[in-house]
């Protein structure tokens, strides 16, 4: 008895039919998943350490599972006709594939966007030469700062530090010594400041340190840590170079204080110091009772 053919492969396009075209897809999906793994791959590189990059990396291994079970079936099949449900089931593993890839290029994409948005968002907050933050953030640190410490009933301190005689500096070595000195300077703030502190650049050869659940006494210590820091650091490069320090030390009042006067104070203080002399700590508590005496303006 003659056997009935199960499928009929009609030629679609010369001596090509519709098995070979079902490959064609396969290995088309194979292709688009190797390019979905080296995304993945791209992203694990490219995030930091965390919860999100492991997720990453089992979601790789998911992708990695699937090429193999796809690649498997593809091989099992190799050079044999395709019955109806293979059929079926090739052109859903195709767009499986596709879905694959195009949700990883989406993930990638807005990856880098929110990178590129971060790095837009750092250089408003960021003072280009030292890297600490600018005015504009300092304004509104400051602000939020002071509203919780208020909120709160918990000690906040602010120093203002400016270098002494700094335009001699620049006029002497010049303007880009005048810079290393700014640099200079920033590291060794930076260095001995707390995690939670925030220093700025105010301007210039100005700085503001805010300090928070800092009591007056410790701020005040911390002033004079600084400025005997600086005092005793030479610059690497010019170790004849020494350069100091006036700091100005006020803290925030319980009642009816606001960001501006507590900077003000500081600054008041500061300037204080400058007139005893320079490289010196100028607290506003006792510069204010001085005021009082009339001895300093
Ligand atoms: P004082 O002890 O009273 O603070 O004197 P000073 O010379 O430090 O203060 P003054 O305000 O007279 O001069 C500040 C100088 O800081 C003038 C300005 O050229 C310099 N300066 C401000 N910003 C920069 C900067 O980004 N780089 C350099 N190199 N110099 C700067
Ligand atoms: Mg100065
Ligand atoms: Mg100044």
């Amino acid at each position: 008895m003659p056997l009935i053919p199960t499928s009929v492969e009609i030629p679609l396009v010369g001596s090509l039919c519709l098995s070979d075209l079902i490959a064609v897809l396969l290995l088309s999906g194979l292709a688009l998943l190797a390019i979905s793994l080296t995304i993945v791959r791209k992203l694990q590189i490219e995030l930091p350490q965390g919860v999100n990059r492991s997720r990453w990396y089992l979601l790789g291994g998911m992708i990695l599972l699937f090429f193999i079970g796809y690649a498997g079936f593809f091989v099992l099949k190799y050079g044999e006709q395709y019955t109806m449900p293979e059929k079926l089931v090739s052109v859903i593993l195709f767009f499986g594939a596709l879905f694959v890839l195009l949700a990883c290029l989406l993930a990638y994409r807005t990856t880098q966007e929110l990178k590129r948005i971060y790095v837009l968002e750092q250089e408003t907050i960021t003072d280009p030469l030292l890297g600490i933050f600018n005015r504009r953030c300092l304004d509104r640190r400051m602000q939020e700062e002071v509203l919780r410490a208020q909120r709160y009933r918990l000690d906040l301190a602010v120093l203002m530090v400016d270098i002494d005689n700094f335009k001699q500096v620049n006029d002497t070595w010049g303007h880009q010594v005048g810079d290393l000195v700014l640099q200079h300077l920033t590291q060794i703030l930076a260095d001995a400041l707390r995690q939670t502190d925030v220093l700025a650049r105010f301007g210039g050869e100005e700085f503001v340190i805010l300090l928070p659940h800092t009591p007056e006494r410790e701020a005040n210590k911390l002033a004079e840590r600084l400025r005997t820091a600086v005092e005793q650091t030479p610059l690497h490069r010019i170790p004849e170079l020494r350069v100091t320090v006036s700091i100005g030390s006020a803290c925030l009042l319980p009642d009816g204080d606001t960001a501006y006067s507590l900077l003000e104070r500081a600054d008041k203080a500061m300037y204080w110091a400058k007139r005893e002399g320079r490289n010196r700590v100028g607290l506003y508590s006792y510069c204010d009772l001085v005021d009082h005496g009339g001895n300093t303006p």
